[in-house]
């Protein structure tokens, strides 16, 4: 399958076709050694009938996309130059694959030793930059839709609601400083388990690293207040708007360990895994939902 890539420069207002394999981003580039830049993965499906590709929650990535510029200071990202490089990317991409993802990044541009002049005359662009790939979904990340994960619960660090006092801690931004989810991905792995649940240290639970919790409670869903000190997740917004629609009551709440372990059900849900039923908590089963999980893949495909 022909993955695909396309860097933007601003201030050319261009949209570059590039070799993904082809080496392309100068070791001087701030994301590199700061990860002092953004980015979003979205969920592209292919309608089996027409063959048209769908950018699942487009404006709902591209709002948050901005936020987070707004949150490190950088420059607002163009949304035209953005929506042009992701068609472009998309359409490289289409083929046998009936989805896969796009991601997108924005990063602040060059560390002040690089030799900017040289750069630019290499066609390289020296400020704030952005680009857009194309990502498979792995047969692992499909599996857990229908198989489901086992999670275990980490300490965040920080007390809940640290964002109001502590904005430089970026909380609710999506930066490409992940290696603090990654690191309690692992945590959770060498716990035996497939995947972390991150709670405050004052015991609010938060989020996935690469997730939003959502809990089920009788004819209600639940999801952690992003203000609390998480992502707002863009799939968890789809599967509220689906559940409204078909009956449900949804609501923001702060959440204990023990309102989860007491849920009627649990799902990670994040754009590439969609909705992943979570069966157990730090070793205690949760029950399964399938007929919500087939919903929840629903709604989210429908946005
Ligand atoms: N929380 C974190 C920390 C994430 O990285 C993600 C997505 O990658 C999510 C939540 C879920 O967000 P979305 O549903 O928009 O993919």
């Amino acid at each position: 399958m022909p993955y695909a890539l396309a860097l933007i420069d601003f201030d050319a207002g261009a949209v570059v076709p590039h070799d993904l394999a082809a080496a392309h981003l100068p070791v001087e580039d701030l994301t590199v050694h700061r990860g002092e830049g953004i980015f979003e993965t979205a969920l592209v499906t292919v309608d089996p009938a027409s063959g048209a590709p769908r950018v699942h929650g487009a404006d709902l990535h591209f709002a948050r996309f901005r936020a987070s510029a707004q949150a490190l200071a950088l420059p607002a990202p163009p949304r035209e130059l953005f929506d042009k490089a992701i068609s472009t990317v998309v359409e490289a991409t289409l083929g046998d694959a009936d989805e896969f993802a796009v991601r997108y990044a924005m990063s602040r541009g060059l560390d002040s030793h690089a030799d900017a002049e040289a750069l630019r005359a290499a066609g390289v662009s020296t400020g704030a930059h952005g680009w857009v790939f194309s990502a498979s979904v792995t047969a692992a990340q499909k599996a857990q839709r229908a198989d489901g994960i086992r999670a275990v619960t980490v300490d965040r660090g920080y007390p809940a609601y640290i964002g109001e006092s502590a904005p430089w801690l970026l909380v609710g931004a999506k930066t490409l400083s992940y290696a603090v989810n990654e690191a309690a991905s692992r945590e959770a792995r060498a716990r035996g388990a497939d995947e972390a649940l991150f709670v405050s240290h004052d015991g609010v639970v938060l989020e996935g690293p690469n997730s939003t919790l959502v809990i089920r409670r009788g004819d209600t869903l639940l999801t952690p207040d992003p203000r609390a000190g998480l992502l707002h997740g863009t799939t968890q917004r789809a599967v509220f708007a689906g559940a409204q629609e078909e009956g449900w009551k949804t609501g923001y709440t702060d959440l204990s360990v023990e309102d989860v372990l007491a849920a009627d059900g649990a799902w990670m849900v994040s754009s590439v895994r969609t909705a992943v039923p979570i069966l157990g908590l730090d070793g205690t089963d949760l029950p399964a939902q399938s007929e919500l999980t087939a919903r929840m893949h629903a709604w989210i495909r429908a946005r």
